[in-house]
């Protein structure tokens, strides 16, 4: 579709057309069709925040053209509403910026509406306790979910319904130094009600007597948390969840626990290089998506007060950690089935608040010109001689020229260079707008990926958004802003 990336802007158009209207009273339908109303007074009733992990404009640019080519779109772009997020965090006991946040800081500012430290997880930078919008969905009488494709104790999920000065303290109780007096996040969720649905990774997080304190608070645990006369910390005993008992569970108003592998849940190209393999039991982000979303609205609470489901696809931010951009560029053609299956779910139910962000960027992704090279793989930095006006330059002026250092690079590190440990070459992929035969990591593939380091950057990231109150998030806007849009969009909370 050519016309594709113009519809994204005539649809922000209207959005920022909807927040200047919204004062007169005038009621505004999408031009986008089948996106349910954003319309005065129509508060959501439910929302579903889904966060890809590390995800930021390249990684987007990136999937979109490896799946859908770049007149394409990927689902979160056809979302009507786009926004842009700043994602600071600040130095411990301070309100001095530190401009690269990670995850426990940048969930802990959307979750509550605070900026804190790195490492912190529902506290302040001062170290004090705040409120999260699924503890108050949950007080308020809505169904809540938190779904995660890492340990369900990591920082993103943690955000939302546990509360420790270190992010490291996620469990089991004797091995936690960090916890200084916190509980290990996986006993408070053991026992904090705040989540009716827990889906994701982190089995080993977790004890026998979680198991058996969330079963007297009447939750579904699938799998086992272990046998309590076995050691805990080589608890063969514990037994994953799979997709199929997942899927077993039927009836209303559940509460289901559901822990699919004992550390991070497996990655897409494993799972799909391998059929036979163990792993393949464990359900996507996507499918996830799906049964969290019929769990929760099998419930009559939920047709009273709504739902709050955040979703993570983490292994976006994992992979690219490793700066491998094939499991990268899998995890986030997941990560967006699982915004499909939340899209489609919100233009059926006419009530929800779909919104897709990210924490942070991470690793500095990016795409460059087909046939050049990295600064990491270049013998010298580029000149900066202006030979048409010296005014120009800058000091100190190299001279050296900018080529290639054979020694430095042997090629993509996807193709041919893939076992040289000093390859900084970029990985290239080819893409739907290349001709049949092109083949990932060869020269001629028309995606160049490169990477500026193994760590978060700095970064603001997209945010796409559809359904009642969507304009609110049209725009920049800082992280911590969106605890405060999401509770004044939803009907439940605010009051
Ligand atoms: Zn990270």
């Amino acid at each position: 579709m050519r016309t594709a990336r113009g519809s994204t802007r005539t649809s922000v158009v209207v959005a920022a057309t909807a927040v200047a209207l919204a004062g007169l009273g005038t009621s505004l339908v999408y031009a986008d069709p089948g996106t349910s109303v954003d319309a005065p007074g129509h508060k959501a009733k439910n929302i579903i925040l889904l966060i890809g992990d590390g995800m930021g404009t390249t990684h987007i640019d990136a999937a979109r053209q490896r799946y859908y080519g770049a007149a394409g779109k990927l689902v979160m772009e056809q979302l009507p509403v786009l926004g842009s997020v700043s994602t600071y965090a600040v130095e411990p006991n301070s309100d001095k910026p530190e401009y690269v946040t990670d995850s426990a800081s940048a969930a802990t500012a959307w979750s509550s509406g605070v900026k804190t430290y790195n490492a912190a997880i529902g506290k302040d930078a001062y170290g004090n306790v705040v409120p999260t919008l699924m503890e108050q969905a949950k007080a308020a009488g809505m169904r809540t979910g938190n779904v995660s494709n890492a340990e369900i104790t990591d920082a993103t999920p943690a955000g939302m319904f546990s509360h420790a000065s270190q992010r490291a303290c996620q469990g089991p109780k004797q091995t936690q130094p960090a916890c200084g007096s916190d509980v290990p996040i996986a006993e408070q969720i053991a026992r904090n009600n705040v989540a009716d649905v827990i889906l994701g990774g982190g089995l080993s997080r977790f004890e026998p007597d979680d198991e058996a304190a969330m079963k007297a608070n009447g939750y579904t645990v699938l799998g086992s948390f272990g046998d309590p006369a076995v050691a805990l910390q080589t608890d063969a005993s514990q037994r994953v969840a799979t997709r199929t008992d997942l899927s077993a569970v039927t009836g209303s108003d559940r509460r289901v626990i559901g822990l699919f592998n004992r550390g991070n849940m497996t990655i897409e190209k494993y799972k799909r290089e391998h059929p036979g393999a163990p792993q393949t039991n464990e359900p996507g982000a996507s499918e996830m998506t799906k049964q969290a979303i019929r769990l929760l609205q099998n419930s009559q609470q939920a047709g009273r007060k709504g739902m709050f489901l955040q979703v993570e696809g983490a292994l976006i931010d994992k992979r690219s950690h490793a700066n491998d951009a094939a499991q990268t560029l899998d995890e986030m053609k997941e990560f967006d089935e699982a915004v499909r299956v939340a899209r489609d779910f919100a233009e059926r139910d006419g009530n929800t608040l779909v919104i897709v962000t990210a924490d942070h960027e991470c690793a500095g992704f990016n795409i460059i010109a087909t046939g050049s090279f990295t600064n990491a793989e270049a013998a010298a930095p580029p000149t900066n001689v202006d030979s048409g006006n010296t005014a120009n330059n800058s000091t100190p002026a190299r001279a050296s020229g900018n080529v290639k250092g054979p020694a430095r690079s042997t090629g993509p590190i996807n193709g041919s260079g893939a076992g040289d440990p000093k390859n900084f070459a970029p990985a290239t992929f080819r893409t739907a707008d290349d001709s049949a035969g092109v083949q990932d990591g060869s020269p001629d593939a028309s995606l160049w990926l490169s990477y500026l380091s193994g760590n978060h950057t700095g970064a603001s990231v997209e945010l796409f958004a559809s359904g009642p109150q969507s304009s609110r998030f049209v725009g920049k806007q800082d992280n911590t802003d969106l605890y405060d849009t999401m509770k004044a969009s939803l009907r439940t909370l605010d009051r």
